[in-house]
């Protein structure tokens, strides 16, 4: 098995900087990308909020370059799932992935984080054509138009706010009549006159035409049963958002909501593993802030394995087990 300095997990904005990064300081990194380059923001049809891109570009296209400028100095892209790691005995650590095995003398780990879905018919088919899982990205899109959000927690609400200032309503439509998001971003979207709210409802399909896209929700009062179609020209969902933490099991530390802990150098609690991007930050979820974390955190890995040449080239000596 051959043995990589650095094993990057995850190809979204924040795992490509981190193998820019680390290709220019001459580490030959390995980026296990997953089937789709990129992740969350492949699905992204066009970022306006990017620095130096004025005109705006679309996601796919944006990963594509990052993934093209990090080849250039010489990472290595594998379309490729990770299906375990064993981080337990220290660098070099194994990463095993569905073609391959890798043993990595650090590992940076920027897998992602995916909205949660409502998982109700007409979802998956009117993505980018009025459902959306992020208000920053697509807000402008829906200037002086009626839009509903679905979820009751900080982010609908703060990404409901948000969005008025494009759109001329916002109807939130929540499954309890309590919100679970704090009292202060309550008070302000009670106070919003564009903002409107519909209590222990459930959306049970998004309706639209091709083309078009979204036209209506079918919505379901949970008290009374009632069935009612509202008319609609998007579908805001922010109902939280799974980290991709499965793989790791117990072997990194995780705050109460799966993500992973991280200090401000985006080490983890092992040692020679870092971490960027959305599995270890659930607030902004920006690529900018994204692609700031990873490189963050490929600084980091290059100067840990400054700090412990000595260690892993007395290491690389000691005979495999079996030799
Ligand atoms: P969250 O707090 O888990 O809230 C998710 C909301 O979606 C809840 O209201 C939940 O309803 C609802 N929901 C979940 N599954 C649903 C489903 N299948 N159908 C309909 N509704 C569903 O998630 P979040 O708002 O994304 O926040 C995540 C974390 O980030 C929280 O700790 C939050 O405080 C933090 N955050 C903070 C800020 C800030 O401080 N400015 C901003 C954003 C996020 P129930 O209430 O009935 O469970």
């Amino acid at each position: 098995m051959k043995k990589e300095r650095v094993v990057i997990i995850g190809s979204g904005p924040a795992g490509l900087t981190a193998a820019l990064y680390t290709a220019r300081a001459q580490l030959k990194p390995v980026v296990i990308a997953g089937n789709q380059l990129g992740g969350q923001v492949a699905i992204t049809h066009e970022i306006e909020n990017y620095p130096g891109f004025p005109d705006g570009l679309s996601g796919p296209e944006l990963v594509e370059r990052m993934k093209e400028h990090a080849e250039n100095f010489g990472a290595e892209v594998k379309f490729d799932l990770v299906e375990s790691v064993d981080f337990s005995k220290g660098s070099p650590f194994l990463v095993k992935t569905m073609a391959e095995e890798y043993l990595a003398d650090t590992v940076i780990v920027t897998i992602g984080a995916d909205p949660r879905k409502l998982g109700v018919p007409g979802e998956k088919e009117y993505v980018g054509g009025g459902v959306s899982y992020c208000g920053t990205c697509d807000g402008f899109f829906f200037r002086d138009k009626d839009i509903v959000v679905v979820g009751g927690g900080d982010s609908a609400l703060e990404e409901a706010i948000f969005l008025t200032r494009f759109a001329s309503s916002v109807n939130i439509i929540h499954r309890r009549d309590e919100l679970r998001a704090g009292v202060q971003l309550q008070e302000r979207a009670f106070n919003n006159e564009k903002i409107s709210f519909t209590w222990n409802t459930v959306v049970e399909e998004i309706l639209g035409e091709e083309g078009t896209g979204v036209k209506s929700v079918q919505l379901k009062n949970r008290e009374t049963g009632e069935v009612t179609e509202q008319p609609t020209d998007g579908v805001f969902i922010f109902i939280g958002h799974d980290p991709n933490n499965a793989v790791f099991g117990d072997q990194i530390a995780l705050n109460e909501n799966g993500y992973i802990i991280t200090d401000q150098r985006y080490r983890t609690n092992v040692d020679g593993i870092f971490a960027a991007g959305e599995i270890q930050d659930e607030i902004w979820r920006q690529v900018a802030t994204s692609v700031g974390q990873g490189t963050s955190a490929a600084m980091s890995a290059i100067h840990w394995l400054e700090e412990n040449e000595k260690t892993l080239q007395e290491l690389d000596a000691l005979p495999e087990a079996g030799d």
